[in-house]
């Protein structure tokens, strides 16, 4: 395996990241054998930086979330095939199994997974049988477009079809990942990009209306994905790590636009719900995020892996879960055995530090089971909620979206 620094800085799109905190004095001083954690004249790497904090203040541990939790974001299954950040295939790869993802179901108080890939056609079906059937009320499974058959002229009542076989397979509701908007071509993999509100799709997005099933959609990305992965940048570790994650220059449309897009789609399709993953795909801007929810009634959200933008505005945060209390859907993007991404990876930790979030007043924590925070060098406070909007957050929004009865 190559080193980390050695990929990093091998990546042409990042040509400039050698100038980041003097990296070649320290690998020069690693060859002459430093004595580890020494810092060599006040240069340090930045990939070898991980600060232990020396502040004293409460610690809360919270085992198990105070009222029963549904998981309304977490990804069980996923395609076998992609390319160019585009499923290609219906076959499904499946990352848990029942036992071990029941086993810490069970300790956290999680009542039930909503697993958001479920897929399509036989791969949905296979997914409904292994969880939903198998596990009754502890797994659901959302269906997503089959862009294989985008090309085709008749695509958009063919998809409008498939949403009513998914739905009638038990798939209960309809997921986007950011692939519309962000890696959708004309030609599927290569040409122009399929803009979020192309009339193609409105046959599938009133389908979902007219079944009343929920439409658990991601648009865009963290804003500071869009601008250069450089110094100035907040989320440069997270964007080295992940340089295809940038969505800055190219034909990339902005975030601004791809806002807008789709909120064009909501506007259209007021009969549909729409819940809007990642606080509503804006969560450096809560503003932004209220705004939008005064617009559009037909909308929620969920906070899977904000907690790290959440966190570090608690005041504004808990304004927030105040005003949107009936509209907040508890969700993780919790992925089994996603170690690669500490903000999502499925485990006793990753919940707990969720619950610490919702429940305690804690201060100055860390967001994500990481030795260094995955997704910026900050960390977060708790937002203390009173139990009446944490039994809503935690389960009763969700089962109004879902229709599951108490
Ligand atoms: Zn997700």
């Amino acid at each position: 395996m190559i080193s980390r620094r050695h990929w990093l800085y091998g990546v042409g799109a990042l040509a400039g990241a050698a100038r980041i905190v003097g990296a070649q004095p320290a690998m020069e001083a690693a060859d002459q054998g430093e004595a580890a954690g020494a810092a060599p004249k006040g240069k340090l790497p930045l990939e070898e930086y991980e600060p232990n904090s020396m502040l004293h203040v409460h610690e809360s541990h919270v085992p198990r979330a105070r009222f029963s939790a549904i998981d309304i974001h977490t990804h069980i299954s996923v395609a076998k095939k992609s390319e160019s950040g585009v499923e290609l295939s219906a076959d499904r790869q499946y990352l848990g199994t029942s036992e071990e993802l029941l086993a810490v179901m069970d300790r956290k108080n999680i009542r039930a997974m909503v697993n958001l890939t479920g897929g399509y056609d036989q791969g949905l079906t296979e997914t409904v049988a292994k969880y939903d059937k198998a596990h009754p009320g502890r797994f659901y499974s959302f269906t997503e477009p089959c862009y294989e058959r985008f090309k085709e002229t008749n695509y958009p009542q063919i998809q409008s079809d498939a949403i009513e076989r998914a739905y009638q397979g038990g798939a209960k509701g309809l997921k986007l990942l950011k692939t519309l908007g962000l890696y959708l071509r004309e030609n599927i993999t290569s040409g122009t990009l399929v803009k979020i509100d192309d009339r193609r799709f409105d046959p599938m997005w009133d389908a979902c209306g007219q079944l009343n099933i929920p439409v658990a959609i991601h648009v865009s990305d963290p804003i500071a994905f869009f601008t250069p992965t450089d110094r100035f940048n907040e989320r440069y570790e997270e964007l080295s790590n992940h340089p295809d994650w940038s969505f800055h220059g190219h034909d990339f449309p902005s975030n601004a636009e791809l806002l807008e897009s789709r909120n064009r789609v909501f506007a259209r399709h007021p009969k549909t719900r729409f819940i809007v993953l990642h606080v509503g795909n804006f969560s450096e801007d809560l503003a932004n995020v209220s705004e939008n929810l005064n617009r559009f009634p037909n909308m929620t959200v969920d906070i899977a892996a904000r907690i790290g933008e959440l966190g570090r505005q608690p005041r504004t945060s808990r304004k927030f879960f105040d005003k949107y209390q009936d509209r907040i859907l508890f969700g993780t993007d919790a992925t089994p055995h996603g170690d690669e991404f500490p903000q999502q990876v499925f485990n006793d930790k990753l919940y707990e530090i969720y619950f610490r979030f919702l429940e305690s007043g804690d201060e100055y924590f860390d967001y994500a089971p990481a030795k260094v925070p995955p997704q910026g060098r900050w960390k977060i406070y708790g937002i203390e909620l009173p139990e009446q909007i944490l039994k809503k957050v935690y389960y009763e929004n969700a089962a109004r979206e879902l229709h599951l009865s108490a």
